[in-house]
């Protein structure tokens, strides 16, 4: 069985029962980006509380699986329309950038590709930048994502404290896949049931741009996902001849290699 990294889920909208069946998988590790929760949070110690359950208590409860749980921290997107309360969040993030299983700052981004939501992304930049941490990047669903992806890209390459070997750019399809590789970043394909990229095309894009620098994951949060989505992946690259160790590539190697440029990285043993 090759392992597998899910770099990209949200564990905390998820049930025990779905750690139990990803180690069974082969599940040897995860990456849970802080993110919407359903519903718009009201307070800033809202989001301190949702802090330390990311950062001090998933990892718990993954462990009873044996995987290994990191984290990334930000306010998200969808909320950061509300400006003065998402600099009250990005003020608390500094605690926690020392807790050792986080990684970086994210996901960042755009949702609806609004100036309110443009200024908070700078100022988490600025975080990022002055702590030099890893970066994960949120980009826009559906319609709007070349547009999204697009200003993102050109708000990195516009800063030169952006190193790109330090930012995967996530949820890319066949349309953005070069703009994020092209450009220095690693990036992540989102394998979901009903929008962002299915096993298949996920093999295609992989087919399309070779292996370097891409990874891909459940995204599996509140909504209808699928935690053993890479597991798919796997199935769909060995049904189609490719070796296992272009397979472990993509799924087991390129997360790690990119975690582990992060500050608080502690190799495995
Ligand atoms: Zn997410």
């Amino acid at each position: 069985m090759i392992g597998f990294i899910d770099p990209h889920i949200h564990m905390v909208s998820r049930t025990t029962d779905d750690y139990q069946r990803m180690a069974y998988a082969g599940c040897a590790a995860i990456s849970e980006p802080a993110f919407w929760a359903g519903f718009d949070r009201g307070t800033a110690a809202g989001f301190h509380d949702y802090f330390r359950q990311l950062t001090r208590y998933e990892p718990k409860r993954a462990a009873q699986f044996h995987i290994r749980h990191y984290s990334w921290l930000c306010i998200n997107a969808k909320e950061a329309e509300n400006v003065s309360l998402s600099r009250e969040v990005i003020a608390l993030i500094p605690e926690f950038l020392k807790e050792p299983t986080v990684l970086g700052i994210g996901e960042i981004g755009l949702n609806k590709n609004t100036r309110n939501e443009a200024t908070v992304f700078q100022e988490h930049l600025d975080l990022a930048a002055k702590t030099d941490e890893l970066i994960l990047i949120h980009t826009p669903h559906l319609e709007d994502k070349y547009k999204g992806t697009r200003m993102i890209v050109d708000m990195l390459k516009g800063d030169s404290r952006v190193k790109p070997h330090r930012v995967c750019v996530d949820h890319v399809e066949e349309h953005t896949v070069r703009l994020a590789l092209d450009n220095g970043f690693w990036c992540g394909m989102t394998l979901y049931p009903t929008t962002k990229c299915t096993p298949a095309r996920a093999c295609d894009i992989i087919e399309m741009v070779g292996t370097d620098r891409i990874m891909a994951n459940s995204a599996g949060d509140w909504g209808k996902s699928d935690p053993l989505a890479v597991p798919e992946l796997i199935q769909e690259m060995r049904r189609r001849g490719h070796p296992e160790a272009t397979i472990r590539k993509v799924v087991y190697e390129n997360p790690l290699n990119f975690w582990r440029q992060a500050n608080n990285w502690v190799e495995w043993t």
